[in-house]
C-alpha cells in the first residue's frame, strides 16, 4: 500500500484553513472512494477527480484508491482543493514522481475535461502558502499573474492536468505570462493623479484633514453644499505613503477575492467612496469582500453620510472600531480585514440649498438630520466644519508633495515608537498602552480633559480619541511626547460638543 498526503490552503470567506489531503493506494480493484475521517463521503469530489484524470487520457490506475481530507467539519471540499487531490492520486498511482511533495502547494478546480480552472482567491491563498515556507505553488494559468505577485515563491502555471504531467515527467516547467507585459499595462492603465492640491475654499480645513492622514484618524467633514468637498478623499489619500510589500499583497488579494481584474500590486492606499443607495450586503460583504474591504489599509468616503440608509451605516460600526468585519452567513462566518480610514461628509443641514448665515432649514429638521449620522458619530476622531469663505479671504497652504512629507514623517516616527506593542499608526493604540509610564502624557498638559470628563463633556471614550489625537499633533510638530497645546488643539479638533447644533 502506499500513502502519501499533501497540504493545500482553502479561503472561504475570507476564513483561511489549511486542508491535508491523504491518499492510500491499495492493491486489488480499481475503486475510488473520498471520505473525510469521520466517514462522510465527498462523490462529488470523487467524480470531478475521477473524470479528470481518465478524460486527460490517462489510464485510470489499476488499484483501490482512498482519499481523504481532513479537517473540513462543517464545510463541504472546496473546489480549489481538487488540483491537490489530483496531484495526490496521480502520485499514488505512480504516474508522477514528485520528491517535493511536501514543499509544493497546489490550488486549483479541475473540470471534468481535465481543465485547471481558475480560482479566485489565488492572491490571497499562495502569499498565505509563501508566509507558510511554501517555495513553489502549482496554480490554474489564469491566475499566474497574480501568483507571481507574491515575491519569494516559484510559480508553475497549468492549463490542465496533462501539463502536470509534463511538467513532473520532464522537468520543463509551462510558459508564464511576459511580466514585462504587466509593466506595459501599468503604465498604460489610469495614470495615478499627480498629488490632489486643496482647493482654496477647503484649505481652512488642511490642517484637520494633514492629522487626519498622519494619524489615520476617521475624520467628519461638515461642509455648506456649494463648497467641493468630493475632492477631500483624494486629497487626505494623496498625503498618505505608499502601502509596503506585505500591505500591498494583503490589499491587492482582497480586490482579486472580490472579483476585480489585478494584474500588478495596488501600491497605494485604495480609495471607496460608495453612493447613498449602497447596501448593507456590498458595504460589508458575504462570502466575498465588501467596500469596506476593499478600501482596506486606504480611506472609505461617505459622501453626505446622513444620507446612507442608517443599518448600513450601524453596520460599519464594528469594523470600523475594529479593524475587520465579520458577516454570519449559512455555514460559519465571514472575516475580513477591513482596516478603513473614514471620511464621513455632511452638509449643515438637510436640504442642499446654500442658506445665507442664520437662514435655512429649522432647527428641529437640522437636529433630525444630524441624528442620522448618530450610528457612526462615536467613531470619528476629528470633526472640521468648512464655511464659505468670505471674498478674497484665504489660507496659504503648503503643497500637497509638503504636507506628504510631514505625514510620512510621522507615519515612520508612530510606526517606529509602537513597533513593540504591535500598531503602526496612531489611531490603533490601545487605551491601555497609552496608560503606561512610558506613554502616559504628563497630568499638567491633561488636566483640562479630564475635568471636562468628570464634568461630562467628554465621555471616556472621547478621552481616548483626544490622546491618541494629541499624539499626532505632537508627531507633526516634531515633538517627542505631547504637551498641554498638543492636548489642547486635539480637543479643538475633536471637538466635544460638537453633537449640538
Ligand atoms: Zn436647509
Amino acid at each position: 500500500m502506499t500513502a502519501l498526503s499533501v497540504a493545500t490552503l482553502t479561503l472561504d470567506g475570507g476564513d483561511l484553513r489549511e486542508v491535508i489531503v491523504r491518499v492510500s493506494a491499495l492493491t486489488g480493484g480499481r475503486g475510488l472512494v473520498a471520505v473525510d475521517p469521520e466517514g462522510a463521503s465527498y462523490p462529488e469530489l470523487r467524480d470531478r477527480v475521477y473524470a479528470g484524470i481518465t478524460n486527460s487520457g490517462l489510464t485510470w490506475p489499476d488499484r483501490n484508491i482512498i482519499i481523504s481530507v481532513a479537517p473540513l467539519g462543517q464545510w463541504s471540499v472546496p473546489p480549489g482543493t481538487d488540483l491537490a487531490v489530483a496531484a495526490a492520486v496521480l502520485t499514488a498511482a505512480g504516474h508522477l514522481r514528485f520528491t517535493a511533495l511536501s514543499e509544493t502547494m497546489f490550488f486549483g478546480e479541475v473540470g471534468l475535461d481535465g481543465a485547471v480552472r481558475p480560482v479566485p482567491e489565488t492572491l490571497a491563498l499562495v502569499a498565505a502558502a509563501a508566509e507558510r515556507g511554501y517555495h513553489t505553488v502549482v496554480v490554474p494559468a489564469a491566475n499566474a499573474r497574480q501568483a507571481m505577485l507574491v515575491p519569494g515563491v516559484r510559480v508553475i502555471a497549468l492549463n490542465a492536468l496533462s501539463d502536470l504531467l509534463n511538467w513532473a515527467t520532464t522537468g520543463v516547467e509551462p510558459a508564464l505570462p511576459d511580466p514585462s507585459e504587466d509593466r506595459a499595462r501599468a503604465t498604460d492603465g489610469p495614470a495615478e493623479a499627480g498629488p490632489a492640491q486643496l482647493p482654496a475654499s477647503i484649505s481652512p480645513a488642511g490642517f484637520a484633514l494633514e492629522v487626519a492622514a498622519a494619524g489615520r484618524h476617521h475624520l467628519g467633514v461638515t461642509a455648506a453644499p456649494q463648497l467641493p468637498v468630493t475632492v477631500i478623499g483624494d486629497y487626505v489619500r494623496s498625503l498618505m505613503p505608499d502601502l509596503d510589500d506585505r500591505q500591498a499583497v494583503e490589499v491587492s488579494a482582497l480586490h482579486a477575492a472580490a472579483g476585480h481584474p489585478v494584474d500588478a500590486l495596488v501600491r497605494r492606499p485604495p480609495l471607496q467612496s460608495p453612493g447613498t443607495a449602497t447596501s448593507v450586503a456590498s458595504m460589508i460583504g458575504g462570502r466575498r469582500p465588501g467596500l469596506v474591504s476593499l478600501a482596506h489599509r486606504g480611506v472609505l468616503l461617505l459622501h453626505d453620510a446622513p444620507d446612507f440608509a442608517p443599518e448600513v451605516l450601524h453596520a460599519l460600526r464594528q469594523p470600523l472600531e475594529r479593524r475587520i468585519v465579520q458577516v454570519a452567513r449559512a455555514r460559519g462566518t465571514s472575516t475580513f480585514p477591513a482596516d478603513a480610514q473614514l471620511i464621513a461628509t455632511s452638509r449643515p443641514c438637510p436640504c442642499s440649498t446654500a442658506h445665507s448665515r442664520g437662514d435655512g432649514c429649522s432647527a428641529p429638521a437640522r437636529r433630525r438630520y444630524r441624528n442620522q449620522l448618530h450610528p457612526i458619530s462615536d467613531r470619528l476622531d476629528i470633526a472640521v466644519t468648512v464655511e464659505p469663505a468670505a471674498s478674497g479671504e484665504s489660507c496659504a497652504r503648503d503643497s500637497t508633495a509638503t504636507v506628504a512629507a510631514r505625514v510620512a514623517a510621522v507615519r515612520e516616527a508612530a510606526a517606529e515608537r509602537w513597533a513593540k506593542e504591535g500598531f503602526s499608526t496612531n489611531t490603533e493604540v490601545s487605551n491601555d498602552v497609552l496608560r503606561r509610564p512610558r506613554f502616559r502624557i504628563p497630568a499638567s498638559a491633561t488636566d483640562g480633559l479630564r475635568r471636562m470628563v468628570e464634568t461630562g463633556q467628554l465621555s471616556t471614550r472621547g478621552y481616548g480619541r483626544v490622546l491618541r489625537l494629541a499624539w499626532t499633533v505632537s508627531d507633526l510638530r516634531g515633538a517627542g511626547h505631547p504637551d498641554r497645546d498638543a492636548v489642547d488643539t486635539a480637543v479643538e479638533l475633536y471637538r466635544p460638543r460638537r453633537h449640538t447644533i
